[in-house]
């Protein structure tokens, strides 16, 4: 916790590091050691698309953009973008018989609390 405190007192409110030291209560390397496994987190966060962990409460930062539907007819899967709907029927054969197909890795809206107080296993 104390990480997103120093990134929140440096990078948000925009403090320098003495200052933000000082309010931590703690010394100014100390300060700079913290913000740089802060960053070093929230980067690897951001490129890995891992979850960042904010009070115990899990953050899904690499949402696949993407939504697997499988025909029932022929067995075709295929990938739709998010927000473009669900497709009307199979691009092979034209059936409606559609599914959805869950991805393992797959944002899932089940447990995502508004407060991040759910804790769910990666
Ligand atoms: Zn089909």
């Amino acid at each position: 916790m104390e990480e997103m405190e120093s990134i929140r007192l440096k990078d948000y409110l925009g403090m320098n590091q003495q200052d933000g030291a000082d309010h931590m209560k703690v010394s100014q390397p100390t300060f700079h050691r913290i913000l740089i496994e802060a960053r070093k987190k929230i980067g690897c966060a951001l490129v890995c698309g891992k979850a960042i962990r904010i009070h115990g409460g899990t953050y899904e930062m690499g949402m696949n953009p993407l939504r697997k539907f499988q025909c029932s007819d022929c067995q075709h899967i295929w990938e739709v973008m998010h927000g473009t709907g669900r497709p009307r029927d199979c691009p092979m054969c034209k059936s409606m018989n559609l599914h959805r197909v869950k991805d393992e890795n797959e944002y899932t809206r089940t447990g995502y609390g508004r407060h991040g107080k759910h804790q769910q296993s990666i």
